[in-house]
């Protein structure tokens, strides 16, 4: 039995899908010219094969141009001048086919790469890609794919990016354990929004399996058991369908009102990170779209998102949840989230470097197509805008100038938009909840970043697993900055909110009810359960709660009050 860091709810006993790519080790030999030539024709057709069925599989799951891309990768294995440079140097040099492909993918790659057009600059990624599945073939290594995914399955990896999660089909994914992580890295995020079990963090996994390996997934406590019993099959079986079950009966609270037994109101929202996450906000009662990390819209692209496929995005997500508020946050890019082809200097701190707002001020060429986008976007729904990493005023003011700006150039353009978008900032640099009733003279709305605000407030790097005992939510600490967030905004009539993990967080939610919370954001599949927690509890007895919290001195000294309290 492993024990890992529980990331997204939910129990599988299924199959193990190894998601590990070949390392290569390729060195150059003396080979028979004939016998290697006939290793590189099989590879090719092998690599085309692949090619051809990744793309069926993916049709009618991605966009008509990000199909273009495997046609782009079947043309370079059609290409003469690649394989043919590749048969040559077998013939000519009485070479391995592997080095031979290594040296002239490698060539290729560089050429492409030096060139100024960057439509030819991105095609070396192509080739990249290509002459990577032609050398394993060649190898006689096989490379996993999650897109050719077909029967149901556990994903065990280091690691899944944040595109590799967005790909991932529900129908056969039924959960994933990685190695490094942790609850608030984006593949967890993406994992909850997507409703997939999940645990992270959970060590050398990989090492402990094989591809088709039996495997139970606890993702509610956080366990995985490679190779289980029948016992314990059916066991977690039962658990699972226990869970299922849960589900099911919460479904009976989607359309009831987020209301105390006192009567005080809040507001319930999810968090999405693609325009089809919507969906699950509202099969699962969400009253509205507390953020909306338009990041990904960037990192599942080439190139920057031009204003029109931006606006194509926004208008959905804000059509989709219309009556209901969609809070989008402008591009939070930086940190551990990168953009292929937007390179920056390498950085010794990223999570306190060129980010997020800081960086848009700096690139407003690249702020402005967004802007503008969203502007447009805004007659379609409720708009609300929201800049990230806000630490002083004057960058408040400085995004608020460039909105004013772009209403202008529209405006003169003849362009509508609604005369009614809220502007407001996330609160996750300490800086900023310290001076709250400041910034809530010139902001309409705040919400609260836990994910960042705790990495800040306790210095403590939210993607080490090493340090992650720091990541305290309940700590009296981290209680007080939320407490002068929310004060700050009610002092001038603001609305507060919460879109950081903590808001979804079933022992918090007490204590952020009872500092005055107006708004929580969480993963779609976290809402029900939130409504059940909060028509259950009175807002006059949290409030008096939070007061004995907020005078704790320790996170267990907060959880031990919550938990004889709470039953
Ligand atoms: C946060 O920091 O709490 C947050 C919601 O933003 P992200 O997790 O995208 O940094
Ligand atoms: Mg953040």
């Amino acid at each position: 039995m492993i024990k890992g860091i529980a990331a997204s709810a939910g129990v599988s006993v299924s199959k193990v899908f190894k998601l590990q790519h070949p390392v290569l080790n390729i060195e150059k030999r003396d080979a028979d010219s004939e016998t290697e030539v006939k290793k590189l024709q099989d590879a090719v057709v092998k690599t085309q094969n692949d090619i051809t069925a990744i793309k069926e599989q993916a049709v009618g799951r991605l966009a008509e141009e990000d199909l273009a891309i495997f046609d782009a990768h079947l043309m370079v294995t059609q290409d003469p001048e690649f394989v043919g440079q590749i048969e040559e140097m077998i013939k000519n040099d009485n070479v391995n086919a592997d080095f031979a492909a290594d040296q002239v993918g490698n060539m290729f790659i560089g050429m492409f790469e030096s060139m100024d057009d960057p439509y030819f600059r991105e095609r070396a990624a192509d080739i990249k890609d290509v002459a990577y599945r032609l050398k394993c073939h060649i190898l006689g290594l096989n490379i996993p794919d999650l897109t050719r995914i077909n029967e149901e399955v556990v994903i065990v990896a280091e690691d899944l990016t944040p595109s590799d999660t967005a790909q991932l089909d529900r129908r056969f994914v039924k959960g994933f354990a990685t190695e490094i992580g942790g609850r608030t890295s984006h593949s967890a995020i993406m994992a909850r929004s997507l409703e997939i079990p999940a645990i992270v963090g959970a060590g050398s996994i990989l090492d402990q399996c094989e591809h088709g390996d039996e495997i139970v997934l606890d993702a509610l406590e956080g366990v995985i058991i490679f190779k289980p019993t029948e016992e314990q099959k059916t066991e977690y079986a039962a658990k699972a369908e226990a869970f299922a079950e849960h589900r099911r009966s919460l479904l009976e609270l989607k359309d009831a009102e987020t209301i105390t037994k006192d009567g005080h109101k809040v507001e319930l929202a999810g968090n999405i990170g693609t325009p089809k996450d919507v969906e699950g906000v509202n099969n699962n009662g969400g009253e509205a779209v507390g953020l909306y990390r338009t990041e990904f819209l960037y990192m599942d692209a080439s190139e920057l998102p031009n204003e029109e496929d931006q606006f194509e995005a926004y208008k959905s997500v804000l059509e989709n949840m219309a009556p209901g508020r969609v809070v989008v946050r402008t591009l939070d890019i930086g940190g551990d989230k990168e953009l292929s082809y937007l390179k920056f200097p390498h950085e010794m701190n990223p999570f306190l470097g060129y980010r997020a707002i800081r960086l848009c001020l700096d690139r407003k060429d690249i702020f402005r197509v967004q802007i503008r986008a969203l502007l447009r976007a805004s007659v379609y729904g409720k708009l609300s805008i929201m800049f990230p990493m806000i630490a002083t005023i004057q960058e408040f003011r400085d995004a608020k100038a460039v909105v004013e700006e772009e209403k202008k150039n529209l405006s003169k353009e003849g362009v509508a938009f609604s005369d009614d978008i809220e502007l407001g900032m996330m609160v996750e640099i300490p800086a900023a909840a310290i001076l709250a009733d400041q910034f809530a003279k010139e902001a309409d709305f705040f919400s609260i970043g836990t994910n960042d605000l705790i990495q800040y407030s306790m210095a403590a790097d939210r993607m080490n697993e090493k340090v992650s005992y720091l990541y305290q939510p309940y700590n009296p600490s981290i209680l007080r900055l939320v407490k002068m967030t929310i004060a700050g905004a009610h002092k001038e009539g603001k609305w507060c909110g919460m879109c950081g993990e903590m808001a979804g967080d079933e022992r918090a939610i007490p204590l952020l009810l009872g500092l005055g919370l107006d708004e929580f954001s969480m993963s779609a599949s976290s809402i029900l359960e939130a409504r059940r927690i909060i028509r259950d509890l009175s807002f006059a007895e949290m409030q008096a709660l939070t007061e004995q919290a907020l005078n704790c001195s320790t996170t267990e000294e907060v959880l031990t009050l919550l938990d004889n309290a709470i039953k």
